[in-house]
């Protein structure tokens, strides 16, 4: 007969196992959590099969705070794992929370860029130098990420577009069209920092493609986007740079015309007057989903009260969720409010 004890570690292990799956009504669903990092990012993707990709560990110190808003999505989604942590750039808002959230949740494999090139500021090369000794640790696998190559995440396509400087050089299915949008758009001289760096993908989900190209810059998004569109059409697009003006030109965001467009921009960060203007005539561009309101955008140019995560006052910590299937039809969830809305891709 089994003893007591045996019978108990048994019924635990099984709970255990039963926590680790996708609630049950999301069974086949693409979960997306846009975490409240506050103007820096963090956004959590867990696959059908349970897969988990995590883009950006927010910002280091607080407490442990972005570490805390991190750790709560995953408990939501149901992982007890990180199976991989994609680095979009060094800068401290993207990388500074990686020893919290590495002493907090097992995680497989990193993915990044490739070295740190930005040696001249001082919190870019100690979130660097903090995020190195993790992988000196060798507990973990890492994937330096190259333009042109697909990431190992099952049950998502993850294509990287742009990575260290360097861009696809061939137009993906779906795009291959001239540009109209270039003329409209001025020419900014070249950015020298970690954010024209940045580890771009292009994640295709069934009917869904989801663009996150971290921080990368409108000179970049130039050098991609003209004279040929090589993108095409993106169903939900992670505004670039929190929605700084330094990004967001008309030839990729009018290019590309995203449904759906998710800013993760601070009160005080981002949402810049000229990104939220631009916002506001994308062709077909349905809801701006934003996970604050921006001090800078003031009442006109902030996108409706409902799509906002976090409303202006005291940050709360709420972030965006999405749920997708394979067939295009996918919500999004403001858990502040706790109406979602339903979307289909187009
Ligand atoms: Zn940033």
């Amino acid at each position: 007969m089994m003893s007591k004890a045996k019978c108990w570690m048994m019924v635990c292990a099984l709970l255990s196992c039963v926590c680790a799956v996708a609630p049950a009504q999301n069974k086949g669903k693409l979960q997306i959590y846009f975490i409240d990092v506050e103007g820096g990012q963090s956004t959590l993707f867990v696959t059908p099969v349970g897969q988990s990709l995590l883009i950006d560990t927010g910002w280091p110190d607080n407490n442990g705070r972005d570490t805390d808003r991190i750790m709560a999505a995953a408990k939501k989604a149901g992982i007890s794992k990180i199976d991989y942590v994609l680095f979009t750039h060094y800068h401290v808002d993207h990388v500074g929370g990686a020893p919290q959230l590495a002493a907090r949740i097992p995680i497989g494999t990193f993915i990044d860029h490739g070295p740190n090139r930005e040696t001249s500021d001082a919190s870019t090369v100690k979130g660097y130098e903090a995020y190195q000794k993790l992988l000196a640790s060798g507990k973990y696998k890492h994937i330096v990420a190259k333009p042109g190559e697909t990431l190992p995440v099952k049950g998502l396509n993850v294509f990287v577009v742009s990575a260290d400087g360097n861009l696809i050089d061939h137009a993906l299915p779906g795009g291959g069209e001239e540009n109209s949008y270039c003329k409209a758009s001025e020419t900014r001289p070249a950015d020298q920092s970690e954010n024209g760096r940045s580890l771009g993908v292009l994640i295709t989900f069934g009917k869904l493609r989801i663009l996150d190209l971290g921080d990368l810059t409108w000179d970049k998004e130039m050098q991609l986007m003209c004279p040929v569109n090589k993108l095409g059409h993106v169903n939900i697009l992670v505004v670039s740079h929190h929605g700084l003006y330094q990004s967001s030109s008309p030839a990729l965001v009018d290019a590309i015309h995203p449904q759906i467009a998710v800013m993760d921009n601070g009160e005080k960060k981002g949402g810049s007057k000229a990104t939220l203007e631009t916002f506001k005539s994308i062709p077909g561009l349905e809801t701006l989903w934003q996970l604050h309101y921006s001090d800078e955008g003031g009442q006109i140019l902030n996108t409706q009260d409902e799509y906002i995560a976090n409303p202006q006052g005291p940050d709360k910590g709420f972030g965006l969720e999405v749920t997708a299937g394979e067939d295009g039809n996918f919500s999004i969830l403001n858990p502040r409010t706790g109406q979602s809305k339903s979307y289909t891709a187009k």
